[in-house]
């Protein structure tokens, strides 16, 4: 697939653009700058057009949610016959819909024995919304009130709403809007290349879960209402927790009766090789929170999943949860990700991501001769390089995010869709990508880092 569907007028296209959508997660001033945005017009398997004609390699997967690959036909047709079935029917008030029934028996048969039952919403956002209302009415339920604290952690990513973001730990996103809201507090990342000085990523693991434990303890055990994480962190610059951290933060909620919730918006359904980051890390969360993979970001829709130990005690205190989205169990976005999990099923995919994670390893880790290259972490389909002054001793360029954001410029340039999380250049390509677009994905890397080194060089010497 060369072309869209219909001609554009890129020209015109743009200059609307620029005049009237205001844009999310963006600089007006500098876009406005830059002659304003790049349209990307179509998309197939594991590319982007934009719309100047010029292909992609898109090894982000769009905001790591395209798990599929672009252009399958199989989501476009179950939207359009279920929109001629059902458009739209909500389900409050003791109705449901076929799709929204079918999609939470197929997402609770993919979970854990202890998840039964699925609350629908739109994002990934409002998944942690809900999640939050949620417990704190389930520890009110219980008479305890004061279990209102959520631990989270230093550059998580749990979504932009006030409360997604109040969990979230991103400093420049709590600047804006006066949070994190009272209720929410932070612990550093288990972040071994940042952190770990000269312990071994094994011994960091613990000294970083020992940092969570030294929380519930300041906080007080009977405050805390859960701790939050996502298995890895994906937005905070794909940090991926020594082997030794979850099995001990596990441990050590256990012990103190803290509830954890894994926010699997980016690792759920297959991109750590396994269904769920969970399973891949190793500890027992008792909700679960999903998105951008559910639908493989084909519709907007997200899911709770929460264990039934909790939602006896939820449903046998009693009365209504007064919660709920109009498009909760959507039921054109509940067939769509339906779709979306019988194709992942039935070619396989998340058995195909851990047979192919061992070649993306080995392709990226070729960057480790990179002058510029500290560090090159991947764990199934998801990595990232860390981007260094000074190889030996984990250094950072000053100005944190500014040559990342030349290398992603030069990425971009060269034809490979890759994302700066400050100096941490990242990559989630679709579960379709193949060895040859591997060895091509590598390539373009190869030679942004080499623009990139070029561009660092010239500012020395100048
Ligand atoms: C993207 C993301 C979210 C937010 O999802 P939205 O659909 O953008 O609201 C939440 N958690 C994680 C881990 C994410 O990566």
């Amino acid at each position: 697939m060369n072309k869209p569907a219909r001609n554009l007028n890129i020209a015109e296209l743009v200059a609307q653009d620029t005049a009237h959508h205001f844009h999310p997660f963006t600089d007006h001033k500098s876009l406005h700058a830059a002659g304003g945005a790049r349209m990307i017009t179509h998309a197939s398997g594991v590319n982007i057009w934009d719309g100047a004609g010029r292909k992609y390699i898109d090894a982000m997967s769009g905001l790591w949610c395209v798990n599929i690959g672009y252009g399958r036909k199989e989501l476009a047709d179950a939207a359009y016959s279920q929109m001629l079935d059902l458009p739209y029917y909500n389900t409050f008030f003791k109705t449901s819909s076929v799709p929204a029934t079918e999609l939470a028996a197929k997402v609770a048969s993919l979970l854990p024995e202890r998840f039964q039952r699925i609350f629908f919403v739109n994002s990934g956002s409002e998944a942690n919304d809900t999640m939050v209302r949620l417990i704190r009415h389930y520890w009110a339920l219980k008479g305890k009130t004061y279990r209102k604290t959520f631990i989270t952690r230093e550059r998580a990513y749990h979504g932009s709403t006030m409360i997604s973001a109040s969990l979230g730990g991103m400093v420049g996103m709590h600047e804006q809007g006066g949070l994190p809201l009272p209720g929410f507090t932070h612990v550093r990342q288990p972040h071994w290349y940042d952190f770990g000085g000269n312990m071994t990523p094994e011994e960091f693991g613990l000294h970083a879960a020992a940092e969570v434990e030294k929380r519930i303890l300041e906080v007080g055990p009977d405050n805390v209402a859960a701790f939050v994480a996502e298995p890895l962190q994906g937005a905070g610059g794909v940090i991926i927790p020594p082997s030794t951290y979850w099995p001990e933060v596990s441990r050590i909620c256990k012990k103190h009766g803290i509830l954890i919730v894994a926010d699997e918006v980016i690792c759920g359904f297959g991109r750590t090789g396994k269904m769920f980051g969970h399973e891949t890390f190793g500890f027992e969360p008792d909700v679960v929170i999903m998105a951008k993979g559910l639908s493989s970001g084909y519709m907007p829709i997200g899911a709770v999943a929460v264990s039934e130990t909790i939602l006896k005690d939820f449903f046998d205190l009693g009365g209504e949860f007064y919660h709920g989205y109009t498009y909760s169990g959507h039921p054109v976005a509940c067939a769509v990700a339906l779709e979306n999990i019988r194709i992942i099923e039935e070619e396989k995919l998340v058995e195909r991501v851990a047979e192919l994670a061992p070649y993306l390893k080995q392709k990226m880790e070729t960057l480790l001769d990179h002058p510029i290259v500290g560090e090159v972490r991947t764990v199934g389909f998801i990595g990232a390089l860390e981007l260094t002054n000074d190889k030996k001793n984990r250094g950072r360029f000053a100005d944190s995010g500014r040559v990342g954001t030349i290398c992603r410029d030069h990425c971009i340039a060269s034809g490979l869709i890759m994302r700066a999380c400050w100096d941490t250049m990242v990559f989630a390509p679709p579960f379709c990508i193949t060895k040859e677009e591997i060895d091509a994905f590598a390539k373009l890397a190869r030679t942004a880092l080499d623009l990139t080194h070029a561009d660092v060089k010239a500012e020395m010497v100048g």
